[in-house]
């Protein structure tokens, strides 16, 4: 019997695999937050701004903001950290390399590469849990995720909610990035639209 590749924990019943389905979950979890976080970036460039928020001015000049350089780097290294795993997994994977589609004139060109290389590691990690050692990509997934979270304002990741699973009567956690609500017990996902449905 083996430990999964990405938590050292015995694998179990998944003995086929590399990694176990907590992790495999975990890692498309943190492949989403990154997704929704890389969007976010742009308006973290100046330093002081909150995103959505006004800007600070000083008197009646206004001094242009520092610029973000947590926010410049991520802008750089998020494909440059992630591109490598995605090679390897396709390498693995016998896939050909994707031809690179030319890039139209409103769109930025590392935007739309870092889509298609989380779009490849989020297709690709169910065959990846059962044939790669996953223990870099979770490491790379975890500092990112976390760096991004830095850099968009740290706020935290999920919210507990006062209403019960309505399964087990456990705590329900939302998770902001994925817009996603589940049971922090029994693990079940519960659909947000449920909590403004109006009872009939
Ligand atoms: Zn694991
Ligand atoms: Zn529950």
């Amino acid at each position: 019997m083996s430990d999964c590749t990405a938590c050292q924990a015995p694998i179990g019943a998944r003995f086929t695999f590399t990694t176990c389905q907590s992790c495999e979950d975990w890692m498309r979890d943190r492949l989403n937050e990154i997704e929704h976080l890389w969007l976010e970036l742009p308006d973290f460039l100046e330093r002081g701004t909150t995103g959505a928020g006004p800007r600070v001015s000083g008197g009646n000049v206004e001094a242009p903001l520092p610029l973000n350089g947590d926010v410049l780097d991520l802008a750089v290294s998020v494909y440059l950290r992630l591109g490598p795993h995605e090679a390897a997994i396709r390498a693995a994977r016998h896939e050909p390399a994707q031809a690179p589609r030319p890039v139209a004139a409103d769109e930025s060109g590392t935007d739309l590469m870092v889509s298609r290389v989380l779009r490849s590691l989020r297709r690709n990690l169910p065959w990846a849990a059962e044939h790669v050692d996953l223990a870099e990509l979770a490491l790379t997934l975890r500092e990112l995720a976390g760096e991004m979270r830095h850099a968009t304002g740290n706020r935290p990741d999920t919210k507990t909610l006062n209403t019960p699973c309505p399964a087990c009567s456990g705590t329900l956690l939302l998770h902001h990035t994925t817009r996603s609500v589940h049971c922090s017990e029994c693990g079940r996902p519960v659909d947000p639209a449920a909590f403004t449905a109006r009872a009939a």
